[in-house]
C-alpha cells in the first residue's frame, strides 16, 4: 500500500466530506506533505497503518482533528492546541484583519492592545506578529489556557511582545501593576453561545472547553461586562472590537451606544453572517 491508497482508505473510513481531515491525519502520521502523497513510492509499514487507524478512530468518535494532531493554523501561523483551549476558527481572522485595516486607516503607529480571553493566544500572537511595535496584554481566566498561549507565543517568536495575565475579564488588571494601564484597542472573542444551545451543537464542539463557549442565558454575559469597563481602560478614540454570534449585533450595538461608543461598524464573514462589531471610545 502507498500513501495515496492509505489516504483513500482513510477517506472512506471517515465518510463524506472528511477528505481534508483524512489528509491532515495522514500528514501527521507519516510526516509527509499531502502534496507528496500521490507521487510517493513509499511502502506503508503495518505499524504506520495501525497508527493511522488509531487517529481515524479518534476522529470518527468526534474528537476534532486539531486536538488529535495538537496543531492548527490561524492567520498563516501555526498554533499548538489541546483540550484546554478553543480551536481557533477561520471567522476570527476577520476580527484580526479588522484591526490591521483600522491601523492602516487611522495611521496608528504604536499600538497598545488588550486581548480578553486569549485562549491559545491566536488573536494576541497574530497581532504581535503583524504589528511590529505593538505592546499587547492578553488575559484568560484559565491557567491551562495561558500555558498554551505562552507556548504559542514562544513558538511564533513573540513572547517578549505580550504580557500574559490570569484574570476573569478585567478583574485583576486594575489591581496589579501592569506595564500598560490604558489601551488603543481592546479586543475579544468572548464565549457567546447561549448555555441552553451548547448541548445541541455538533459532537466536535462538545470536546471544547465549556468556559470558552458558554455566554450565559442569552449569550451576552461577557459583552455586558466588557463594554462598560472598557470605557475606563481605553484611550480617547480607542477601539473596542468583538467577535459576535450571528443574532447578537442589534443588542451589542445598543450596549455600545448606551456607553457612548461612536462610529460603530459591523463586518460580515464569508457566509455573510455578522461576525465583528467595533466602536470608538468617546471619552
Ligand atoms: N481568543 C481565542 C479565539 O478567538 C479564544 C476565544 C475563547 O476562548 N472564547 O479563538
Amino acid at each position: 500500500m502507498n500513501p495515496a491508497e492509505l489516504l483513500n482508505y482513510g477517506n472512506k473510513h471517515l465518510g463524506e466530506k472528511k477528505l481534508n481531515d483524512a489528509k491532515i491525519l495522514l500528514e501527521h502520521c507519516l510526516k509527509l506533505k499531502p502534496s507528496k502523497f500521490y507521487f510517493s513510492k513509499k511502502n506503508i509499514k503495518t505499524c504506520e497503518k495501525n497508527s493511522y487507524q488509531k487517529l481515524l478512530n479518534k476522529r470518527k468518535k468526534g474528537l476534532p482533528t486539531a486536538y488529535i494532531t495538537e496543531e492548527t493554523e490561524f492567520m498563516g501561523l501555526k498554533f499548538f492546541v489541546n483540550k484546554n483551549v478553543l480551536i481557533p476558527r477561520q471567522e476570527t481572522e476577520i476580527l484580526v484583519e479588522a484591526v490591521l485595516n483600522l491601523l492602516t486607516a487611522y495611521h496608528l503607529p504604536l499600538t497598545t492592545i488588550l486581548d480578553i480571553g486569549t485562549g491559545c493566544g491566536n488573536i494576541a500572537i497574530s497581532l504581535a506578529k503583524y504589528i511590529p511595535d505593538a505592546k499587547i496584554v492578553a488575559t484568560d481566566i484559565s491557567k491551562e489556557a495561558l500555558h498554551v498561549a505562552k507556548k504559542n507565543a514562544k513558538l511564533n517568536g513573540v513572547l517578549d511582545e505580550i504580557t500574559f495575565f490570569q484574570s476573569d475579564i478585567f478583574e485583576s488588571l486594575t489591581t496589579y501593576h501592569l506595564p500598560l494601564t490604558t489601551y488603543d484597542i481592546i479586543i475579544s472573542n468572548p464565549p457567546y453561545i447561549k448555555s441552553s444551545e451548547i448541548k445541541k451543537l455538533q459532537k466536535e464542539i462538545q470536546h471544547e472547553p465549556k468556559i470558552a463557549l458558554d455566554g450565559g442565558k442569552d449569550g451576552l454575559n461577557f459583552y455586558k461586562k466588557i463594554v462598560p469597563m472598557s470605557r475606563k481602560l481605553l484611550k480617547k478614540n480607542g477601539f473596542l472590537m468583538f467577535e459576535i454570534g450571528y443574532h447578537h449585533s442589534k443588542k451589542i450595538r445598543k450596549m455600545l451606544e448606551a456607553d457612548k461608543f461612536r462610529n460603530i461598524k459591523i463586518i460580515n464573514d464569508y457566509s455573510r453572517q455578522e461576525r465583528v462589531i467595533y466602536g470608538q471610545n468617546n471619552n
